[in-house]
């Protein structure tokens, strides 16, 4: 494929102003919709191929969300498409003013594997609906669903419109190389700083969706029962492959023995004596990830878990007892089923430990404590989360998605995905009928009227 030529097209398209029919675009996006419910078995079977992620997960946490963005931006498109009047300010009277959304042109949306569907898909609709061109480059480590996401694209938009490139390293870099006017990002840390590094080159804008490593704590007030089934539930969905998923569980020495007895309990409950048999519990997506979380099992010890099957990239869930802050498994985002211990007496023991790391895409906390739930909310600095539950803020449209610091730039979700596509274009109008001689030359003998008039309107 010619990147460049794909490039030159979507510009042309753009320049011509195909994408700006208000009335097209929601068309494209019910035809869209028709599409991903009539194929939505088989973007499921894709799934499961690549990684063996099961048919409820694949519902739950890929075809319906990206179902109900994808209602929810037709039903709302025209008003938020709507150029939006604000209050004029009496400096500029007579005036009105308005916010337009002018969509920025040529996007680049990467995504990355582990919800291969969903984080290509939802950032696309947002994308189309603010009125851009898109060129998608899905993951190559989920094969089948990169290329049913393919060729569901192409059944509904034209390559103008809507290009999907395949390929890997080389391919993205290709990608990264042109001239954007906006690049949308999913992946790790790592990556995000080859992509924003390529965007300051032209000065492109671009949201980073990135990963980090995000603390779960559960104090001596907690629910301990509720807690490590949410903990369970939110640490093994996807196979633990999860950006926001809980890292790493820092919890009160007084509760520990409870909660591990608990967490135990959950795991047989939710995939059996033994999750390999499991038809729940997805696989490792490749072995190379299977090998990098293999060795932070080396010389831990297990409370649950600690199991790997090579043949199948399988890892069992794993609780890993007080591992020291120097281990492997507590050096970086661990994205596997793996789940270190670490045991606190004091607030300032949590300190310690989460300020060695950079702030953090998600960070849960279970309590019986409003107050102690507020206070951690407002020390620490991290994407956002979810008190007395893990991961589920995410599925609140209503509020940004998105990290900060090294865990990411810019947020999205609901309407926020089709405002981080659009620039917003203040415009005033002005009416003739009346014309303030004050800021006009010559100024002299002005001044004390302007200070006056500019310190009681601005
Ligand atoms: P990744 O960064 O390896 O890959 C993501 C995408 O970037 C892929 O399409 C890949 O082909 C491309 N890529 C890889 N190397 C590249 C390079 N050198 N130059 C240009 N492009 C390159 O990430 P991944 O392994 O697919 O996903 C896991 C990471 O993504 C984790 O860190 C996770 O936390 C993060 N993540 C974040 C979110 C979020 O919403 N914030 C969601 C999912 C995953």
């Amino acid at each position: 494929m010619d990147i460049k030529q794909i490039v030159k097209t979507q510009k042309e398209y753009f320049a011509d102003q195909h994408t700006k029919d208000f009335s097209k675009r929601k068309k494209l996006l019910k035809n869209l919709l028709s599409e991903l419910l009539k194929r939505e078995k088989e973007i499921v079977d894709a799934l499961y191929a690549d990684f063996k992620k099961s048919e409820y997960e694949s519902v739950m946490t890929e075809t319906s969300i990206v179902i109900s963005e994808l209602k929810r931006t037709i039903k709302k498109l025209k008003v938020w498409a709507k150029p939006q009047a604000v209050m004029p300010v009496v400096l500029n009277f007579p005036s009105t003013s308005k916010i337009y959304k002018e969509p920025y042109g040529n996007v680049l949306v990467i995504s990355p594997w582990n919800y291969p569907y969903q984080l290509a898909l939802v950032p696309l609709i947002g994308a189309i609906a603010a009125g851009n061109t898109v060129v998608l480059k899905p993951s190559e480590l989920t094969p089948n669903t990169s290329k049913i996401t393919k060729e569901i694209l192409e059944s509904v938009f034209n390559k103008e419109l809507v290009t999907v490139v395949e390929g890997g390293v080389e391919t993205a870099t290709k990608l990264l190389a042109q001239r954007w006017d906006y690049i949308f990002f999913t992946g790790s840390v790592n990556v995000g700083k080859i992509v924003a590094t390529a965007a300051a080159k032209y000065l492109t804008p671009v949201t980073l969706e990135l990963g980090g490593k995000s603390p779960c704590i559960v104090d001596d007030t907690a629910n301990i029962k509720l807690a490590a089934r949410r903990i369970v539930w939110g640490k093994f969905i996807n196979g633990g492959q999860t950006c926001i998923a809980p890292d790493y569980l820092l919890i009160h020495t007084s509760v520990k023995d409870r909660f591990v007895n608990c967490f135990k309990a959950e795991i047989t409950k939710a995939y059996g004596e033994n999750p390999e048999k499991s038809t729940d519990f997805p696989r490792i997506i490749n072995q190379r990830n299977f090998e990098r979380l293999s060795l932070m099992l080396e010389n831990e010890n297990f409370l649950v878990g600690g199991n790997t099957n090579k043949e199948d990239n399988y890892i069992s869930p794993t609780l890993i007892d007080e591992p020291s802050l120097d281990s492997e498994v507590m050096k970086g985002e661990i994205f596997g089923p793996i789940f270190p211990v670490i045991s606190y007496e004091t607030e300032n023991d949590l300190h310690k430990i989460m300020s060695k790391y950079d702030k953090p895409l998600a960070l849960y906390v279970f309590t019986g404590k409003n107050s102690f739930a507020k206070k951690i909310i407002s020390i620490y600095s991290f994407g956002g989360g979810t008190i007395n539950d893990t991961t589920v803020h995410f599925a609140n449209h209503h509020m940004p998605f998105g990290g900060v610091g090294e865990s990411g730039i810019g947020s999205y979700h609901g309407k926020q995905t089709f405002d981080i596509f659009c620039h917003k274009k203040g415009i005033t109008k002005r009416y003739n009928w009346l014309d303030i001689p004050v800021r006009y030359a010559p100024y002299k003998g002005k001044l004390k009227t302007l200070k006056t008039f500019m310190r009681l309107f601005s």
